[in-house]
């Protein structure tokens, strides 16, 4: 892993951050994204300390929901490390529990370009960079295939990012490029803020365990593709 080059997406907090983390401990070159410079700033911070990987950490702003903003995001990469071999699409956004008829059209808007355009601005700008031997890692939901009533935004973004992720796969197969769903159900992250703020946290995974599942699938041979990952917690946590 060490010299290798990462970006993951939404890496400011929760589960992109301990991603980020688990990269960094492996000595990999890690670009961590969000909206928000400060909290990237405090993000890096985190990631550098006690982290004895001697990658750089390089924090960047980019809003995934903006092709301008991603193309900006894929230059500095291609101008600081000029290739990429792992990209995290993670980040992403949730709702409160909404019925469809009550269902703001805007929130439809934020969560399918969040979720679901932004996998795919993300992917298709970085794709140049990617050679064989690299991997993409999509971080999708249970929510793809459970639909869960009052989250049609979330679990239609979620279905969609599947679909994506399945269909990239096919087609980059034969350039070597491994893709790999993660499907996590509940883990304990700010994201719960917005679903269900009473949610039990104390039964809900932590985004490390998420973090271990992608080096799992960055070290493999790279003639072996994870091609999906479900993690759930072992109590069901709603
Ligand atoms: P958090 O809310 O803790 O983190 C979300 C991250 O995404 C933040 O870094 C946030 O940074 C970033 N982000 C949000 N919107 C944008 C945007 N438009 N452009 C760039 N970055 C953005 O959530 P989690 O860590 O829990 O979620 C990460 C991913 O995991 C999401 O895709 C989520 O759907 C998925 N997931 C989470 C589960 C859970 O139980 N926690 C379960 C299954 C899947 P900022 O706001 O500063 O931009």
């Amino acid at each position: 892993m060490s010299g290798k080059v990462a970006v993951v997406t939404g890496g400011s907090r929760g589960i992109g951050l301990a991603i980020a983390r688990a990269l960094a401990s492996e000595a990999c070159n890690v670009v961590i994204s969000g909206r928000s410079q400060e909290k990237l700033e405090q993000a890096a911070a985190r990631v550098r300390e006690g982290n004895s990987g001697n990658g750089r950490i390089l924090p960047c702003v980019c809003d995934v929901r903006n092709f301008e903003s991603v193309e900006r995001l894929f230059a500095i990469v291609a101008a600081e490390f000029g290739l990429l071999d792992i990209l995290v699409n993670n980040a992403g956004i949730s709702q409160s529990a909404t019925p469809v008829e009550k269902t703001d059209v805007a929130l439809w808007r934020d969560i399918i370009d969040t979720n679901l355009t932004g996998t795919f601005l993300c992917t298709r700008t970085a794709l140049p960079l990617i050679k064989r031997g690299g991997t993409i890692l999509n971080v999708i939901s249970v929510a793809a295939r459970d639909s869960f009533a009052g989250y049609a935004p979330y679990n239609a973004s979620k279905a969609g990012a599947l679909s994506f992720t399945q269909t990239l796969r096919q087609e980059l197969m034969e350039r070597g490029i491994r893709v790999t769903a993660l499907v996590p159900g509940a883990i304990n992250t700010d994201i719960w803020q917005q679903v269900m703020p009473d949610a039990p946290r104390e039964k809900m995974m932590e985004a490390e365990s998420v973090a271990s599942l992608v080096l799992e699938a960055v070290v493999l041979s790279p003639k072996a593709n994870l091609t999906e990952l479900v993690l759930d917690p072992i109590e069901g946590a709603l």
